[in-house]
């Protein structure tokens, strides 16, 4: 049996726990796929988990699950796939993903392999995965009784199996003090006016410090606004503090995967394209033609992002966006 720990928004799975849980299925090789979701809203995800083959939904009981306890859950996982017999626990390579999964590890002391992007079954099982922001992959074997791993987010296409919805199981996990004393307290949205977040934008136009100042952003806000994006940044912006930290794409920032990613006036540092390279279509503006963000860009426009930007939202308009 293969547990997923699932991230989900109000009930609706995050689409890159139904990677992880496709990832699950091939490891499971026809045998069932069980999943873990907390919170109040967390039994409205079996329906869609169940359409992606997710057998049972084991939701777990206590009031630290009314928000994000990163400790608790992994004590809630270690304990379900002891009870369950698990041979591998899965999670999508969130930083929650990551961080419930390293709670498990320690409390069961087990290894985790974070951010695979493939997974052979067998013991130990062979993994590769992203290290050092996605400048390198590394095969790796993964050993203990229960193989512990997050997947890569992007790396595999989620996987629809067309089944009924899972069947809920309740479960009142035994929590220590300490397993509770972690949790979320407050939460601030980033999306202003009820936008769309970075993370789930389709299309994301992104400054670098070739912008200029605060201000330059203002023709990337109104193109972001005109086709539904968001807008992000470089670290050379958010460390300038023109930007918030919220903006930033990259290693250190937010991972994104949109339809197209439109970097402007930005040089295409490792460390920024570890943020981006999960999105199907970059297109650059760079007044450098010789700047590394060419190299992976499928269109290119060398120039002035001040004149380029406007040129593409008066063209957008004349077609009809907005
Ligand atoms: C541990 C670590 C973590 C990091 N994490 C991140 C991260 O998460 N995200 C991140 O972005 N960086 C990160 N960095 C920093 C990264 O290495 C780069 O320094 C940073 O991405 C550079 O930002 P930039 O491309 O905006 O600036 P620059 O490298 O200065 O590039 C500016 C670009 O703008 C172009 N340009 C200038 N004027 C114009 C104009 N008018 N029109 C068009 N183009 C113009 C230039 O040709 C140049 O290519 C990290 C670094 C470290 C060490």
């Amino acid at each position: 049996m293969t547990l997923v720990y699932v991230e989900h928004q109000e009930g609706t799975p995050d689409e890159v726990s139904l990677q992880a849980i496709a990832v699950a299925r091939e490891l499971a090789g026809g045998g069932p796929v069980h999943a873990l979701a907390a919170g109040p809203s967390a039994a409205d995800a079996a329906a869609a988990l169940g359409e992606h083959g997710v057998a049972a939904l084991h939701v777990p009981q206590h009031e630290v699950f009314a928000s994000h306890a990163p400790v608790a859950l992994g004590r809630a996982l270690t304990e379900l796939a002891s009870r369950l017999g698990s041979g591998a626990v899965l999670a999508a390579g969130t930083e929650r993903g990551n961080e419930v999964l390293a709670h498990a590890a320690a409390l069961a002391d087990l290894p985790l392999a974070a951010n695979c992007t493939e997974v052979s079954a067998g013991d130990p099982m062979t993994v590769t995965r992203v290290r050092w922001g996605g400048s390198l992959l590394e095969e790796a074997r993964l050993h203990g009784a229960t193989k512990l791993l997050t997947v890569a987010p992007h790396a595999v296409e989620a996987a629809a199996a067309g089944a009924g919805p899972a069947t809920v199981e309740t479960f009142e996990p035994a929590l220590s003090d300490a397993d509770t004393a972690v949790r979320v307290v407050e939460r601030v949205s980033t999306s202003a006016g009820g936008g769309v977040t970075l993370a789930d934008a389709k299309f994301v136009v992104s400054c670098g410090r070739g912008v200029g100042s605060p201000e330059g952003f203002a023709p990337a806000e109104e193109l972001a606004a005109l086709l539904g994006g968001a807008v992000g940044c470089s670290r050379a912006v958010t460390i300038a503090g023109w930007r918030p930290h919220t903006d930033q794409v990259g290693q250190t920032g937010t991972k994104i995967a949109p339809e197209v990613y439109l970097a402007c006036g930005i040089s295409g540092a490792t460390q920024h394209m570890a943020g981006c390279k999960g999105a199907k279509r970059i297109i650059a503006v760079n007044t450098d033609p010789e700047a590394p963000i060419i190299s992976h860009a499928e269109y290119a426009v060398i120039g002035d992002l001040h004149e380029v930007i406007p040129a593409i939202t008066a063209e957008l308009r004349k077609a009809g966006a907005g």
